[in-house]
């Protein structure tokens, strides 16, 4: 089955609100085996929200109203959608009672413009709002002659969350033939969007019920396989298969199997292997620490470090070398594994990490470009260094620089 969603409100139409309740939608229906198939954002607008509203049911078997069911005179969905489907709005007397009731609790005097919210469409169920004054609307039927479940939830998004959840999420199951969705989000560190996709596309093609997305962000792609059968097991067998498929191909890139941060599956393999590690932060100043803190328990593998973006800190708290750093410049191979081992001697820990690069964007040189980053790993085996030129902006140098990082422990610990 295949619904739509429709968010009513001006503000959503402005650089500071957004749509979220589109997404918690979104999931809730995808749980359900509901497949989102449009989404669009309407203004305040009596005409435009008709017209979306004829749309939305001509082409949609479920579509949900987000806002716009308020008091106040920019509210228009009840309006449109008895516009659109040709109900009239009738005033539905228990949920005129539950608004009074809600002001009176607050010792507050109801104004007339409030009783409208009460306001419900011939033929809808009113669904009570225990979050708020005005009811959640349900209505199924024939619409043109084609079957249609049509839903009104309000704009806040608790008090959309507890309506779905308590008055609509059971609704439609009773409605729906059984389908289930099962979801896999493979994720993989450090390789390019276009060299993933060119190794993988061929697999998961072969997949035809199968829908894959390639997400791309910063030093890490996700992979989202998602399918639709009668049954979980089968809907969840069909993504293992293709996701399986995939991880063969991409072997030891792909770190997480089952939607993990890449924090989260460093923290697992550190505590397997009873191991601890320390950092020697240059330019990313910290955000390596913070992204490996970011894991409740960390306390158990990170022992700490320092931030060392001075060189003469280098020295002092990770025991650099003057004359190296003066020898090679701060952004060189030697410094960075100077880093790593001294900062795993100072702090003790079984694997040191030292990053030194060129975050930009003023600082390159022809010889040390922006985004030149090394990353080093010291450990009682010796000392590895990786050299890279990341793209991009200093955000996304620092942000490359520190998945780079993670990710050399974690394939030393794999
Ligand atoms: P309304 O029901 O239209 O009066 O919306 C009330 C408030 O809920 C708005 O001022 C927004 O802050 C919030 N809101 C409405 N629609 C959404 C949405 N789609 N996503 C997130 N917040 C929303
Ligand atoms: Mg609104």
């Amino acid at each position: 089955m295949n619904a739509e969603i429709i968010a009513v409100g001006s503000e959503l139409l402005t650089p500071f609100r957004m749509d979220t309740n589109s997404l918690y939608l979104t999931e809730q229906l995808n749980q359900l085996g509901v497949e989102v198939v449009f989404k669009s954002v309407v203004g305040d607008d009596l005409r435009n929200l008709v017209a979306a509203a004829q749309h939305a049911l001509f082409r949609s078997e479920v579509v949900i109203f987000s806002g716009g069911l308020g008091p106040t005179e920019d509210d228009l969905t009840r309006e449109a959608v008895a516009e659109a489907l040709g109900v009239s709005l009738r005033r539905d007397a228990e949920m005129l009672t539950h608004i009074e009731q809600r002001f009176a609790a607050r010792g507050w005097k109801m104004s007339p413009n409030n009783a409208k919210q009460a306001d419900v469409l011939e033929g809808a169920t009113a669904l009570a709002n225990a979050n708020g004054t005005a009811p959640g609307q349900w209505i199924s039927g024939k619409f043109d002659g084609r079957e249609r479940i049509l839903i009104l939830l309000p704009g806040p998004p608790h008090e959309l969350k507890a309506l779905f959840e308590a008055e609509c999420r059971e609704r439609l199951r009773a409605k729906l033939p059984p389908a289930f969705i099962a979801t896999r989000v493979l994720k993989v560190a450090m390789l390019g969007e276009s060299h993933v996709d060119a190794r993988v596309a061929p697999i998961y093609k072969s997949f035809a019920d199968v829908q894959t997305t390639i997400l791309a962000g910063a030093g890490e792609i996700q992979l989202h396989f998602k399918s639709r059968a009668q049954t979980g097991e089968a809907a969840q067998a069909r993504v293992d298969a293709a996701a399986d498929a995939v991880e063969e191909e991409l072997d030891d890139a792909v770190f997480s199997r089952n939607g993990e941060s890449l924090e989260q599956i460093l923290g697992y393999w550190l505590q397997m292997r009873n191991t601890t590690v320390a950092v020697a932060e240059s330019c990313t100043g910290g955000l390596l620490g913070e992204r490996i803190t970011s894991v409740s328990g960390s306390s158990r593998y990170f022992k700490g470090g320092a931030i060392v973006y001075s060189n003469e800190l280098k020295t002092e708290l990770a025991g650099v070398p003057a004359d190296m750093i003066e020898r090679h410049g701060a952004v060189s191979r030697e410094v960075a594994a100077a880093l790593a081992e001294g900062i795993r001697y100072r702090c003790e820990a079984t694997l040191g990490v030292g990053v030194t690069g060129v975050a930009g964007p003023t600082g390159g040189t022809p010889e040390k470009p922006v985004g030149l980053v090394f990353h080093a790993l010291a450990s009682d085996s010796g000392t590895e260094v990786i050299e890279r030129k990341f793209p991009g902006d200093r955000k996304r140098i620092r942000l490359f620089a520190s998945t780079m990082a993670m990710d050399m422990v974690r394939k030393k610990l794999m």
